[in-house]
């Protein structure tokens, strides 16, 4: 058996409050302690995964991704950061799989995707997630699942001498993964924090619309760098409230190596301490009148 892991599909594609059939609820509600009203669960669909070669030059062929149709059915999405609380976890409800005509994947199979949709319980609790979800924010989910076989795209063993990544035949050698075991939780990818450099070179090697997918990631970047941005400035703020000392730009220097996470981490831990640090200011305030005094009785002698 073996491990199919971090595969970044394009992720979350549609968020809806509404429009919710009986049937969904029904498929919904098999999931739930409670039947459930469309009013008081939050759905949304994304793609799991699709029969092209990923990253590590291996692929679901369509075979595949119709096991995994059905092993993905009821698992759970999680959010993968530290921002949301651990316990929210979204629920694949149903599953498809969705051809796009007109568009090839290796092997000559027509382009097929795996999409999923899932539900979140409108709660106190679900509240940021769903509207991280319905931002847009979280644009990217990573699936991961286990196969009994993986075989070679040429000859299909799984131990030869073809080497993936070269071409044979004007097709490129690949893996194909075969016999899903298992499909595993999956999480969200949240498109500030963790740009993954891999998806650019799976775009690159698929060389297919390679443009628009460096613009995406152009905007993403330039996302990213006001987000930075931002956390920087939250850190700058806090840091002079607790520790006015510090010259701004040593602390501007000493954040710069920091990763976004940390980045944030410290704004949040800098809030907290200015915010203990704040009720201290009127204490302050007899204390420097009493100094004042003192000057004056100098002064008086
Ligand atoms: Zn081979």
């Amino acid at each position: 058996m073996r491990m199919q892991e971090g595969y970044v599909a394009e992720g979350i594609r549609e968020a809806w409050e509404q429009g919710l059939t009986a049937a969904d609820m029904e498929k919904i509600n098999r999931y739930t302690r409670r039947a459930f009203g469309p009013e008081e669960v939050f759905a949304f669909s994304m793609v799991l995964c699709d029969n092209r070669v990923d990253r590590d030059g291996e692929r679901f062929p369509v075979e595949s991704l119709q096991k995994l149709r059905e092993l993905f059915l009821g698992k759970t999405c999680i959010f993968g950061h530290q921002q949301v609380g651990a316990n929210q976890a979204a629920r694949i409800f149903d599953t498809a799989l969705e051809e796009e005509p007109g568009q090839e994947a290796e092997g000559g199979e027509t382009l097929t995707r795996l999409i999923a949709r899932a539900y979140l319980p409108r709660t106190k609790g679900t509240e940021e997630m769903i509207a991280l979800i319905d931002s847009g924010m979280l644009k990217e989910v990573s699936v991961s699942c286990a196969v009994a076989r993986r075989v070679c795209s040429v000859c299909e063993q799984e131990q030869c001498g073809h080497v993936p990544g070269e071409e044979l035949n004007g097709q490129a050698i690949h893996r194909l993964l075969l016999e899903p075991t298992d499909a595993y939780e999956c999480s969200f990818v949240a498109v500030p924090a963790q740009k993954g450099a891999g998806v650019v070179k799976r775009y690159a090697r698929q060389g297919e619309g390679l443009k628009k997918a460096w613009q995406a990631l152009e905007q993403e970047a330039q996302w990213g760098r006001k987000y930075r941005e931002s956390l920087t400035e939250k850190v700058l703020k806090y840091s002079a409230l607790v520790q006015p000392e510090l010259p701004r730009e040593v602390m501007k220097s000493a954040v710069r190596g920091l990763s976004m996470e940390e980045l944030d981490m410290m704004g949040r831990t800098y809030e907290k301490l200015a915010q203990k640090a704040l009720p201290l200011r009127p204490q302050l305030a007899p204390e420097r009148a009493r100094v004042r005094e003192d000057e004056n009785k100098a002064f008086q002698i």
